[in-house]
């Protein structure tokens, strides 16, 4: 089974760089530190992801509303947040190998203990025990460490950092949002972007990076408010939002943080984890934070921050409910939930007339395993690709590209005139695209119908070609 589940990983990987989704950026230099590039269908897969949570939590909703703070923030907030101060993991190193580790994970790994916080538990439990990598016992101290990326500005004295959460903008806009627009409470003020975190050990491909991008929202509410309900109903929101990526119920599960090891500022925190192929790992939190936020940004600023209430002139600091999600690694498992392989009978019809397959025909017949990314219409980064059969007969490419004209014009479309019909649709299934339109010489000699080739089922039905923008409007609705 795990070996299995590594082989997925390594076929995900592999299908990214092939098909142009994710590949280790700088390759020409040999890559640099686990940073990954999204290629032209990654970054269109990203996109849609994040188009469809900014409509989900945004556009749809009233008491949501939209923000594009700075990646570099001033210092004072991170002071505020308690990131300057405790942002810290513990590293420790092989004294024979050298290799580094981040020192939690490596005793969870080895003794199964949870000791994330406790330099000395961890360096206890170390003691004796055998590297992963090299199997010598000889360990440096465990260190903490902080993960903000410093860095300078002109201008300015002492160090900057790169935010290492969107979150942090929020707050210090809060009041902002508020003078500039009608929100209520309880409203939400929703952000995406990068963030930067000088991670010990990036690792498990887009999962652990140094530089990511995150989907956050601060849902404000009166103190006095139900907040367990608040927080349920966030819950069910988040998991919604995976099932809308493909994710499959069974692959999602919330595991709550023990109280004892909740974050000084959190009530109660839930983590939404996927069952990756390394295991079940963090795919979104949400955390009631309290009013710690803007009761500290009030403090340290000597700003007003709290909000009065127009009915009863009660005031009052905001309490937060916060949905973290990160875009990557929402993206890893939608990838993930994403990839199919099927042993299919590869029938002429399949291949295209003209296809003259590799493989083993029998009977006409061709037997293979087809990949295929099932992603749902929504996220698939294209949508409808259009061939004409033969590139060699100019009015079949005219055709084709005038269809591919008007449908992009409402649809991500592809063109694509490039070896037989077969091999085509093979690669419109490696990069989930659901529809496939071929014109063909009945197209352009018979009835002005195309071929449209659906991905999952490998149905192949004729339309008339005036009829595909509505067609299509109600397919990939
Ligand atoms: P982890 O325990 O995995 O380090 P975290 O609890 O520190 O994650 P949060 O601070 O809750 O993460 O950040 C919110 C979300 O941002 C996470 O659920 C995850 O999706 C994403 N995220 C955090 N760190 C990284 C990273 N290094 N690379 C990619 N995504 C990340």
């Amino acid at each position: 089974m795990k070996n299995e589940q590594n082989d997925l990983m390594e076929k995900i990987v592999s299908l990214c760089k092939r098909r142009g989704f994710v590949w280790p950026a700088c390759e020409i230099y040999g890559g640099f530190s686990a940073a990954y590039s999204y290629g032209p269908y990654g970054a269109q897969l990203k996109k849609n992801i994040k188009d469809l949570w900014w409509k989900k939590f945004v556009e749809e909703r009233e008491d949501i509303v939209g923000l594009d703070g700075p990646i570099l923030l001033h210092p004072k907030l991170w002071e505020a947040s308690g990131h300057t101060a405790g942002f810290n993991d513990a590293m420790v190193d092989c004294k024979e190998c050298k290799k580094r580790f981040r020192a939690d994970h490596l005793v969870k790994e080895l003794t199964g203990q949870d000791l994330e916080g406790d330099l000395a538990a961890m360096n206890d439990a170390l003691a004796g025990q055998k590297c992963p990598e090299c199997g010598k016992s000889s360990w440096t101290e465990a260190k903490m460490v902080n993960m903000m990326f410093k860095t300078e500005m002109n201008g300015f004295d002492g160090p900057v950092y790169l935010r290492p959460e969107t979150a942090g903008a929020i707050f210090v806009d809060f009041k902002n949002v508020c003078d500039s627009t009608r929100v209520k409470i309880p409203f939400g003020i929703a952000q995406i972007g990068k963030a930067f975190r000088n991670e010990i050990v990036a690792r498990n491909f887009i999962f652990r990076t140094r530089e990511f991008e995150q989907m956050e929202i601060e849902y404000l509410f009166d103190p006095e408010a139900r907040w367990e309900e608040l927080f349920d109903k966030w819950l069910v929101r988040q998991e919604e939002f995976y099932y809308a990526l493909g994710v499959q119920k069974e692959n999602l599960r919330r595991f709550e943080h023990p109280k004892e090891k909740l974050s000084h500022y959190s009530k109660k925190t839930v983590d939404l984890e996927y069952n990756f192929p390394f295991g079940w790992s963090e795919l979104s939190g949400l955390a009631n934070r309290t009013d710690f936020d803007l009761s500290t940004h009030a403090k340290l600023s000597g700003q007003d921050l709290s909000w009065t209430d127009s009915a009863t002139g009660r005031k009052f600091i905001p309490h937060v409910i916060e949905p973290s999600f990160g875009v990557d690694r929402a993206l890893l498992a939608a990838l993930l939930a994403a990839y199919t392989e099927e042993k299919i009978n590869n029938s002429p019809l399949e291949r295209g007339d003209s296809a003259a397959e590799s493989g083993c025909v029998k009977n006409g017949v061709t037997e293979e395993v087809r990949i295929v990314m099932k992603f749902p219409a929504k996220i698939a980064p294209v949508k409808i690709a259009i061939f004409p059969l033969l590139k060699n007969k100019p009015a079949l490419v005219e055709k084709a590209k005038n269809i591919f004209d008007e449908l992009k014009k409402d649809f991500t479309c592809e063109f694509d005139d490039n070896g037989n019909v077969g091999k085509r649709y093979r690669r419109q299934d490696e990069i989930g695209t659901p529809y496939c339109v071929t014109v063909d010489f009945d197209t352009i000699e018979k009835d002005d119908t195309v071929t449209v080739r659906d991905r999952d089922t490998m149905e192949q039905q004729r339309i008339k070609v005036s009829e595909l923008p509505k067609y299509f409007s109600e397919k990939l609705k």
